[in-house]
Protein backbone atom coordinates (compact mmCIF):
# COMPACT_ATOMS: atom_id res chain seq x y z
CA UNK A 1 0.00 0.00 0.00
CA UNK A 2 1.05 3.49 -1.17
CA UNK A 3 -0.09 6.51 0.42
CA UNK A 4 0.52 10.05 -1.04
CA UNK A 5 0.45 13.49 0.39
CA UNK A 6 -0.51 15.71 -2.11
CA UNK A 7 0.11 19.23 -1.44
CA UNK A 8 -2.74 21.50 -2.86
CA UNK A 9 -0.72 25.15 -2.24
CA UNK A 10 -0.98 27.06 0.39
CA UNK A 11 -3.51 28.57 3.12
CA UNK A 12 -3.51 31.20 5.64
CA UNK A 13 -6.08 31.50 8.52
CA UNK A 14 -6.09 33.15 11.83
CA UNK A 15 -4.06 31.80 14.88
CA UNK A 16 -7.19 32.04 16.86
CA UNK A 17 -8.89 29.71 13.76
CA UNK A 18 -6.15 26.80 14.58
CA UNK A 19 -6.79 27.10 18.33
CA UNK A 20 -10.34 28.39 19.41
CA UNK A 21 -10.22 31.14 21.85
CA UNK A 22 -13.03 31.18 24.58
CA UNK A 23 -16.38 29.55 23.75
CA UNK A 24 -19.82 29.87 22.16
CA UNK A 25 -20.25 32.66 19.54
CA UNK A 26 -17.34 34.82 20.87
CA UNK A 27 -14.86 31.63 19.62
CA UNK A 28 -16.04 31.64 16.27
CA UNK A 29 -15.97 35.85 15.93
CA UNK A 30 -12.51 35.54 16.38
CA UNK A 31 -11.19 34.36 13.75
CA UNK A 32 -13.16 37.21 11.53
CA UNK A 33 -11.49 39.95 14.27
CA UNK A 34 -7.88 38.66 15.42
CA UNK A 35 -5.67 40.15 13.70
CA UNK A 36 -2.77 37.74 14.19
CA UNK A 37 -2.34 35.52 10.86
CA UNK A 38 -0.75 32.13 11.66
CA UNK A 39 2.27 30.97 9.53
CA UNK A 40 1.15 30.01 5.47
CA UNK A 41 -0.03 26.49 6.11
CA UNK A 42 -0.33 23.29 3.42
CA UNK A 43 -3.26 22.03 2.44
CA UNK A 44 -2.91 18.45 2.12
CA UNK A 45 -5.06 15.32 -0.08
CA UNK A 46 -4.38 12.04 0.33
CA UNK A 47 -3.79 9.29 -2.29
CA UNK A 48 -3.90 6.08 -1.08
CA UNK A 49 -3.16 3.47 -4.25
CA UNK A 50 -5.32 0.13 -3.23
CA UNK A 51 -6.01 -3.14 -5.24
CA UNK A 52 -9.69 -1.43 -5.38
CA UNK A 53 -7.96 1.68 -7.18
CA UNK A 54 -6.99 4.56 -5.55
CA UNK A 55 -8.59 6.04 -3.14
CA UNK A 56 -8.33 10.05 -2.78
CA UNK A 57 -9.50 10.99 0.47
CA UNK A 58 -10.53 15.22 -0.13
CA UNK A 59 -9.89 16.35 -3.40
CA UNK A 60 -7.72 20.00 -2.46
CA UNK A 61 -7.98 23.66 -2.83
CA UNK A 62 -8.18 24.85 -6.54
CA UNK A 63 -6.47 28.38 -8.17
CA UNK A 64 -10.17 29.74 -7.69
CA UNK A 65 -9.77 30.10 -4.58
CA UNK A 66 -7.67 32.98 -5.07
CA UNK A 67 -10.64 34.72 -5.92
CA UNK A 68 -13.59 34.26 -3.39
CA UNK A 69 -16.88 35.68 -2.88
CA UNK A 70 -16.24 39.53 -0.98
CA UNK A 71 -19.93 39.66 0.79
CA UNK A 72 -18.41 36.45 2.62
CA UNK A 73 -16.73 37.72 5.90
CA UNK A 74 -15.14 34.88 6.56
CA UNK A 75 -13.55 34.77 2.83
CA UNK A 76 -13.31 38.74 3.60
CA UNK A 77 -11.45 38.88 6.29
CA UNK A 78 -9.70 35.25 7.51
CA UNK A 79 -8.45 33.52 4.81
CA UNK A 80 -5.89 33.19 1.94
CA UNK A 81 -4.93 31.14 -0.51
CA UNK A 82 -1.87 30.80 -2.67
CA UNK A 83 -2.04 28.35 -5.23
CA UNK A 84 -1.39 28.05 -8.65
CA UNK A 85 -3.11 25.50 -11.70
CA UNK A 86 -0.31 23.23 -11.44
CA UNK A 87 -0.58 22.55 -8.19
CA UNK A 88 -4.14 21.23 -7.16
CA UNK A 89 -4.64 17.35 -7.08
CA UNK A 90 -5.44 16.24 -10.50
CA UNK A 91 -2.43 17.55 -12.39
CA UNK A 92 0.23 16.71 -9.33
CA UNK A 93 -1.13 13.14 -9.44
CA UNK A 94 -0.72 12.96 -12.91
CA UNK A 95 3.21 13.74 -12.46
CA UNK A 96 3.37 10.24 -10.29
CA UNK A 97 1.34 8.32 -13.18
CA UNK A 98 -2.08 8.44 -11.53
CA UNK A 99 -4.35 9.80 -13.88
CA UNK A 100 -8.42 11.10 -13.23
CA UNK A 101 -9.63 7.58 -14.16
CA UNK A 102 -6.92 5.72 -11.86
CA UNK A 103 -8.62 7.66 -8.69
CA UNK A 104 -12.16 4.86 -8.25
CA UNK A 105 -13.18 7.40 -5.54
CA UNK A 106 -12.66 10.71 -3.80
CA UNK A 107 -13.88 10.31 -0.80
CA UNK A 108 -14.33 13.68 1.46
CA UNK A 109 -13.96 14.62 4.48
CA UNK A 110 -15.84 17.23 4.73
CA UNK A 111 -17.03 19.52 2.00
CA UNK A 112 -15.13 22.81 2.41
CA UNK A 113 -13.58 24.99 0.21
CA UNK A 114 -10.02 23.72 0.55
CA UNK A 115 -11.13 20.25 0.48
CA UNK A 116 -13.92 19.53 -2.20
CA UNK A 117 -11.73 22.60 -4.71
CA UNK A 118 -9.83 19.78 -6.88
CA UNK A 119 -13.06 18.09 -7.66
CA UNK A 120 -13.27 18.80 -11.05
CA UNK A 121 -10.11 17.11 -12.05
CA UNK A 122 -12.02 13.55 -11.46
CA UNK A 123 -15.38 13.83 -13.94
CA UNK A 124 -15.45 9.57 -13.86
CA UNK A 125 -14.74 9.15 -9.89
CA UNK A 126 -17.35 7.96 -7.45
CA UNK A 127 -17.66 11.08 -5.07
CA UNK A 128 -18.87 9.65 -1.44
CA UNK A 129 -19.87 12.41 1.26
CA UNK A 130 -21.68 11.94 4.60
CA UNK A 131 -25.18 12.65 3.44
CA UNK A 132 -25.75 15.20 6.33
CA UNK A 133 -22.52 17.20 5.21
CA UNK A 134 -23.69 17.56 2.03
CA UNK A 135 -27.00 18.67 3.54
CA UNK A 136 -25.49 21.86 5.55
CA UNK A 137 -23.25 22.49 2.28
CA UNK A 138 -25.97 22.85 -0.38
CA UNK A 139 -28.56 26.18 -1.67
CA UNK A 140 -27.86 29.47 0.41
CA UNK A 141 -28.01 28.10 3.49
CA UNK A 142 -24.86 26.32 2.93
CA UNK A 143 -23.27 29.45 1.07
CA UNK A 144 -23.93 31.62 4.20
CA UNK A 145 -22.02 28.45 6.00
CA UNK A 146 -18.79 29.25 4.19
CA UNK A 147 -19.22 26.50 1.78
CA UNK A 148 -19.45 27.38 -2.22
CA UNK A 149 -21.48 24.66 -3.70
CA UNK A 150 -22.50 27.32 -6.33
CA UNK A 151 -18.52 26.30 -7.76
CA UNK A 152 -19.06 22.56 -7.82
CA UNK A 153 -18.64 20.61 -10.91
CA UNK A 154 -20.98 20.43 -13.78
CA UNK A 155 -22.57 17.57 -12.96
CA UNK A 156 -21.52 16.96 -9.82
CA UNK A 157 -23.22 13.72 -8.46
CA UNK A 158 -21.91 12.53 -5.03
CA UNK A 159 -22.95 9.29 -3.38
CA UNK A 160 -24.10 9.24 -0.27
CA UNK A 161 -21.35 8.02 2.18
CA UNK A 162 -23.85 6.37 5.41
CA UNK A 163 -22.09 5.42 8.51
CA UNK A 164 -23.08 2.89 10.40
CA UNK A 165 -24.02 2.81 13.79
CA UNK A 166 -21.14 0.31 14.02
CA UNK A 167 -17.89 1.02 16.21
CA UNK A 168 -14.91 1.18 15.13
CA UNK A 169 -12.59 1.38 18.20
CA UNK A 170 -13.49 4.38 20.03
CA UNK A 171 -15.52 6.06 17.18
CA UNK A 172 -19.40 4.95 17.16
CA UNK A 173 -20.17 4.99 13.78
CA UNK A 174 -17.89 3.31 10.69
CA UNK A 175 -17.98 1.73 7.55
CA UNK A 176 -15.25 -0.25 6.06
CA UNK A 177 -14.56 1.43 2.47
CA UNK A 178 -13.07 -2.11 0.80
CA UNK A 179 -13.52 -5.33 -0.10
CA UNK A 180 -10.45 -6.53 2.09
CA UNK A 181 -12.08 -4.22 5.28
CA UNK A 182 -8.35 -2.07 5.52
CA UNK A 183 -9.31 1.29 4.52
CA UNK A 184 -12.12 2.75 6.93
CA UNK A 185 -14.44 5.80 7.54
CA UNK A 186 -15.30 6.89 10.80
CA UNK A 187 -17.18 9.53 12.35
CA UNK A 188 -15.10 12.63 14.21
CA UNK A 189 -17.77 15.51 14.25
CA UNK A 190 -17.13 18.87 15.56
CA UNK A 191 -15.30 20.46 13.20
CA UNK A 192 -18.63 20.14 11.08
CA UNK A 193 -21.48 17.81 12.15
CA UNK A 194 -21.02 15.40 10.03
CA UNK A 195 -16.81 15.43 9.23
CA UNK A 196 -15.72 11.91 8.69
CA UNK A 197 -11.65 10.42 8.74
CA UNK A 198 -10.03 7.68 7.33
CA UNK A 199 -8.21 5.22 8.53
CA UNK A 200 -5.82 2.89 6.76
CA UNK A 201 -5.18 -0.09 8.54
CA UNK A 202 -1.42 -1.26 7.60
CA UNK A 203 -0.80 -4.30 9.82
CA UNK A 204 -0.67 -3.43 13.89
CA UNK A 205 -0.25 0.30 12.80
CA UNK A 206 -2.80 2.74 11.13
CA UNK A 207 -2.37 5.99 9.26
CA UNK A 208 -5.35 8.36 10.39
CA UNK A 209 -6.40 10.53 7.55
CA UNK A 210 -8.17 13.36 9.67
CA UNK A 211 -9.09 16.21 7.51
CA UNK A 212 -9.66 18.94 9.70
CA UNK A 213 -10.69 16.62 12.81
CA UNK A 214 -7.72 19.26 14.11
CA UNK A 215 -5.51 21.23 12.23
CA UNK A 216 -2.33 19.83 13.69
CA UNK A 217 -1.29 16.89 15.10
CA UNK A 218 -0.31 19.38 18.54
CA UNK A 219 -3.52 20.52 18.86
CA UNK A 220 -5.04 16.75 18.43
CA UNK A 221 -2.40 15.90 21.45
CA UNK A 222 -3.32 18.65 23.27
CA UNK A 223 -7.05 18.31 23.32
CA UNK A 224 -7.31 22.02 21.34
CA UNK A 225 -10.60 22.66 19.48
CA UNK A 226 -10.48 24.56 16.51
CA UNK A 227 -12.26 28.25 15.91
CA UNK A 228 -14.56 27.76 13.49
CA UNK A 229 -15.98 24.07 14.29
CA UNK A 230 -19.80 23.58 14.56
CA UNK A 231 -19.91 21.97 17.91
CA UNK A 232 -17.26 22.35 20.89
CA UNK A 233 -18.50 19.39 22.71
CA UNK A 234 -18.46 16.98 19.31
CA UNK A 235 -15.37 18.00 18.76
CA UNK A 236 -13.43 17.51 22.01
CA UNK A 237 -14.95 13.92 22.24
CA UNK A 238 -13.24 13.46 18.60
CA UNK A 239 -10.10 14.83 19.79
CA UNK A 240 -10.19 12.37 22.70
CA UNK A 241 -11.37 9.24 20.44
CA UNK A 242 -8.74 9.99 18.01
CA UNK A 243 -6.23 9.90 21.39
CA UNK A 244 -7.45 6.67 22.24
CA UNK A 245 -7.28 4.77 19.15
CA UNK A 246 -3.69 6.30 18.37
CA UNK A 247 -2.58 4.90 22.38
CA UNK A 248 -4.37 1.16 21.10
CA UNK A 249 -2.03 0.81 17.90
CA UNK A 250 1.07 2.96 16.14
CA UNK A 251 -0.68 5.38 14.20
CA UNK A 252 0.42 8.22 11.49
CA UNK A 253 -2.06 10.94 12.10
CA UNK A 254 -2.36 12.83 8.54
CA UNK A 255 -4.66 16.32 9.25
CA UNK A 256 -5.09 18.02 5.63
CA UNK A 257 -2.92 21.37 7.03
CA UNK A 258 -0.79 19.86 9.26
CA UNK A 259 3.20 21.17 8.39
CA UNK A 260 4.36 18.15 9.67
CA UNK A 261 1.96 14.96 8.42
CA UNK A 262 4.17 14.72 4.70
CA UNK A 263 7.07 14.32 6.98
CA UNK A 264 5.94 11.87 9.53
CA UNK A 265 4.15 9.96 6.58
CA UNK A 266 7.84 10.07 4.83
CA UNK A 267 9.50 8.73 7.70
CA UNK A 268 6.89 5.77 8.23
CA UNK A 269 6.53 5.24 4.38
CA UNK A 270 9.63 2.49 4.34
CA UNK A 271 7.67 0.14 6.77
CA UNK A 272 4.21 0.22 4.93
CA UNK A 273 3.76 -3.33 3.49
CA UNK A 274 4.04 -3.17 0.23
CA UNK A 275 0.09 -3.88 -0.53
CA UNK A 276 0.13 -2.89 -4.18
CA UNK A 277 3.61 -2.71 -6.46
CA UNK A 278 2.80 -1.09 -9.58
CA UNK A 279 6.49 -0.91 -11.32
CA UNK A 280 7.27 2.21 -13.21
CA UNK A 281 5.35 4.23 -10.81
CA UNK A 282 6.85 6.83 -8.89
CA UNK A 283 7.95 5.78 -5.36
CA UNK A 284 7.85 9.89 -4.03
CA UNK A 285 5.43 10.01 -0.93
CA UNK A 286 5.03 13.57 -1.11
CA UNK A 287 5.46 15.45 -4.44
CA UNK A 288 9.27 16.59 -4.45
CA UNK A 289 9.15 20.39 -4.50
CA UNK A 290 5.70 20.75 -2.43
CA UNK A 291 7.63 21.66 0.52
CA UNK A 292 9.31 23.08 1.97
CA UNK A 293 6.84 25.76 2.69
CA UNK A 294 7.26 29.26 1.69
CA UNK A 295 7.30 31.94 4.13
CA UNK A 296 5.46 34.32 2.58
ZN1 LIG B 1 -12.66 22.56 7.16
Amino acid sequence: MRIHAVQTGRVQIKASQIVGKGHGLARRLAPLTDREWAAWLPTYAYAIEHRDGVILVDAGASAGLKRLPRWHPYFRFAVRFDIEPDEEAGPQLRTIGIGPTDVKRVVLTHMHIDHDGGLAAFPTSEVLISPGELAAASGIAGRLRGYLPDRWPRGFDPKPLVLDSVAYGPFARSRRLTANGAIVAVATPGHTRDHLSVIVEDGDAAVFIAGDASYTEEAMLAGQIDGVGADEDAALATLAAIRAFAQSRPTIYLPAHDPDAARRLADRRADLAPEVDRPGRARATFIPGSLPLPSR
